[in-house]
Formats: structure tokens, C-alpha cells, sequence
């Protein structure tokens, strides 16, 4: 997979288990989410009710799943995780909205991405706690009503918005995940390293921080390339040099930028002096899919103000020269 990628490659499955935090308090950052999910649980617990249903949106490694297990574990609930594309048809949902245990968190990754039949019925349990399982076909068919133990959903999301209303409605909180600042990254970095038993300076935290896309799960994945290399080619002991280098090794610069990153940018300034320039015709210059350029190279470039997308096409910023080194061409030259 992609080093920078943020979804979880097999490498990472195997792994995050060991890294993941086990509490609120040793989650880093999302000081807003945390403070609110703290309430949200003390509250339920105080009662000695089921926590209502949470949604959390954020990109992809932002610790959607490890909020969800914290959830459980703070209330001392077993979890069960699925996720939406993994629910085909209603029947799958209803085989599993019925086994849970009473007080069990279900945790729903992709919601959104659910089938039309599944997520009708998951407006009534999680509601009503109640499914409608129908039994045979046709006009012979018959909708047998079934009682579920109460649970708290936990449905994760990219986007809430892209959430029918009605189901964005059912959930009692929303925490919206954002994407983490270097300090706070740097934290994940040495938290990670002494769970790892890999010696880290400062520097060499800050260093992969830097690169790592404000993602954990990024941070995570560069530590262990570093932590190699580091022990590869050095004393094992993880410095800002032997960060940088073991990076560079991998095509991730400073900024976290790879190969295809650059390649865009360095097409947009060096074969079209910066834009516009169509997104198809950029494809083209760098001999890829307008959709790999579009989905997988764009966003990041434009988050982090390098790229801009305009109705005449995408331009550089000022900011992208800078970047790549290169100097602008005089504007309204001779
Ligand atoms: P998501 O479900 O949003 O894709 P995960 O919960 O699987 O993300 O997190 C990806 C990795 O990043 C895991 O290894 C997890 O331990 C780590 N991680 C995510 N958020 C945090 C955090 N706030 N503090 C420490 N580690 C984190």
C-alpha cells in the first residue's frame, strides 16, 4: 500500500491492536469529543443506563474505531465491530442486532455506506430497540416483530453529511474527529515508541510528526519504516537525522508529501507555470487516472494549501513554488 495512505493495510491490522489506547485518558488530542464522550458516558454510567448512540466523522485514522472500543471499555461493555459495507442485506443487520448482549456497543465503520433495506431497519432499533424480521415471500410474507436487548450504536463516517437525516437524527451525539496538530502527534509518536521498545529523541518525534499528515495511524506507520531503518543502518536510536533519512529513503518529504504528491505539483508548476490547467490534461502529464490525481493526490495537496481547485482548473499557490523550490514566472512578463 501507499506509505502515507491513511486507510489500514495488513501490516497496520496486525499492529494497531498494540498501539491502541485503552482509555479516554491516554487518547491524545480531540480535546473537544473526549471532554463531551466523557459526560456522555459519566452520565449513563451515573444512571445505570446504555450510553445513547454516538456518530463520529473523520478521516480515515483519526481513531474512529479506538474511541469506539474505548467507549465500550468504559462502560464495561463487550463490542462487536462491523461495518456498512459488510451488511448487504437487512437480514445480516437483523443477525446481528439479535445476538447482541444487553448494554453491547455495536460499532458500525462506514455507515454510510450501508444498503437502502439495512438502514430502514436500523432506524427502528436503534429507536425502538425493536426489529421487523421478515419471514417468507411474496404475499405469504410476514413481518415477525422482535424485542432487542438495548445497545449503543456507535456508527463511524467520513462526512456526517453524507448521513440521511433521519439517521444522523437517531444519534443521541456527534463528535466530529479533526486531524491532529504536530504536537499532538508527536505524543502518539512516544507513546507508540515505548510501546514498540524503540528509543526516540524529541527531535526524531517531531521530525516523523512533521511528515505524518495530521493522521496517527500515518505516524504510527513512518515510526515502524524509521525504527528500521534505524536499526538497519544506525544504533538503533531514532534521531531527527535518522528520521529524515530513513524517510527520504521512502519518497515521503518534509511535509509528507510522496512520490505522487510531487509529481502533481511539479507537473502543475514546471509544465503549466502554475495553472489553471484541467484536471484531465494534468492526468495526463503525470501518466494517471483522473481519478487517482482527483481522489488520492488532491486532497491532501489542497488541505494543506498547496493546490487550489477553481472553475478554470487547478492552480498552485504560492506556497507550492516555495515547496518544490522553484520560483514563480514573472506575471505580465515581456
Ligand atoms: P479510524 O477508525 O478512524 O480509521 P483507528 O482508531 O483505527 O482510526 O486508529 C488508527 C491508529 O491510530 C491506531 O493504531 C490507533 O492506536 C492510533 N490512534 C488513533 N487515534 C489516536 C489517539 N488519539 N491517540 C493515540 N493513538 C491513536
Amino acid at each position: 500500500g501507499r506509505l502515507v495512505g491513511a486507510d489500514a493495510d495488513g501490516e497496520d491490522q496486525a499492529v494497531e491492536a498494540a498501539l491502541r489506547p485503552k482509555d479516554l485518558g491516554e487518547f491524545v488530542g480531540q480535546e473537544r469529543v473526549r471532554e463531551q464522550l466523557d459526560l456522555v458516558l459519566k452520565a449513563a454510567r451515573q444512571r445505570g443506563a446504555t450510553a445513547d448512540h454516538v456518530l463520529l466523522s473523520g478521516a480515515p485514522g483519526l481513531g474512529k474505531t479506538t474511541l469506539s472500543m474505548i467507549i465500550a471499555a468504559e462502560m464495561g461493555a463487550p463490542i462487536r465491530i462491523t461495518s456498512g459495507p459488510a451488511i448487504q442485506h437487512a437480514g445480516d443487520l437483523a443477525a446481528i442486532l439479535s445476538s447482541l448482549a444487553e448494554g453491547e456497543v455495536l460499532f458500525l465503520d462506514e455507515i454510510h455506506r450501508m444498503s437502502r433495506p439495512a438502514e430502514e431497519m436500523l432506524y427502528m432499533a436503534m429507536e425502538d430497540f425493536r426489529v421487523d424480521v421478515i419471514v417468507g415471500k411474496g404475499p405469504g410474507a410476514t413481518a415477525i416483530p422482535l424485542e432487542l436487548p438495548p445497545f449503543t450504536l456507535v456508527g463511524a463516517t467520513t462526512r456526517a453529511g453524507l448521513l440521511p437525516p433521519p439517521l444522523r437524527d437517531r444519534f443521541g451525539f456527534t463528535g466530529h474527529m479533526e486531524f491532529y496538530a504536530p504536537a499532538e502527534l508527536e505524543r502518539v509518536i512516544h507513546r507508540s515508541a515505548g510501546l514498540l521498545d524503540v528509543v526516540i529523541e524529541a527531535e526524531g518525534a517531531g521530525e516523523i510528526a512533521g511528515r505524518s499528515r495530521g493522521t496517527p495511524r500515518i505516524a504510527n506507520r513512518l515510526l515502524r519504516r524509521v525504527r528500521d531503518y534505524a536499526q538497519v543502518k544506525a544504533d538503533g536510536v531514532v534521531t531527527r537525522e535518522i528520521a529524515a533519512r530513513a524517510l527520504a529513503v521512502y519518497d515521503v518529504d518534509g511535509r509528507g508529501l510522496d512520490r505522487l504528491d510531487r509529481a502533481v505539483l511539479t507537473a502543475l508548476l514546471k509544465l503549466f507555470g502554475g495553472g489553471p490547467v484541467g484536471l484531465s490534461t494534468l492526468a495526463v502529464a503525470v501518466g494517471e487516472e483522473r481519478e487517482t490525481v482527483e481522489e488520492v493526490a488532491e486532497p491532501f495537496l489542497v488541505r494543506e494549501g498547496l493546490l487550489a481547485r477553481t472553475p478554470r482548473g487547478r492552480i498552485a499557490t504560492p506556497a507550492a513554488w516555495t515547496h518544490l523550490g522553484l520560483t514563480p514566472p514573472q506575471q505580465g512578463g515581456a
